[in-house]
């Protein structure tokens, strides 16, 4: 399924999110935010693959519900259907930042930043997660 943008036409799109169940799009020409026929209840398996992927990373469903946009309801759904089992216990919690290409090279620009820390980044949409097995300082 290629969307094309109604503002300049282009096809050059990514997805960027669902909004009350539609996907949303970006235009990477011109920036331009829409939203496409409603997704029902099929939900797009890249959210399905981020959510688990979230979730096995520690996030609880409500954060995955507040960072991908898909209901925390839909996520357990998903946990049971695949039946993903974390592999520790629930003590244990990860932070994370949602940046920009531009804020997360900046970011490793700075050692300091990286120093003793676990990384991990992942893809979100037209933005990047990252997640951090330390406490954020700012
Ligand atoms: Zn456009």
């Amino acid at each position: 399924m290629i969307e094309s943008c109604p503002n300049c036409n282009s096809e050059e799109v990514i997805k960027s999110g669902i909004i009350k169940n539609r996907q949303r799009y970006k235009c990477k020409k011109c920036s331009y935010y829409f939203t496409v026929n409603k997704l029902g209840k099929k939900i797009d398996d890249y959210y399905v693959n981020k959510a688990l992927q979230l979730y096995l990373e520690g996030l609880t469903y409500r954060e995955i519900e507040r960072i991908l946009g898909v209901s925390h309801v839909s996520v357990l759904n998903w946990v049971k259907k695949y039946n993903i089992k974390r592999p520790y216990s629930g003590n244990y919690h990860p932070t994370y930042k949602i940046l920009s290409a531009s804020e997360l090279s900046k970011y490793f620009q700075n050692t300091e930043n990286l120093y003793k820390s676990g990384v991990l980044i992942t893809e979100l949409g037209d933005k990047f997660m990252m997640i951090k097995w330390e406490r954020f300082k700012d």
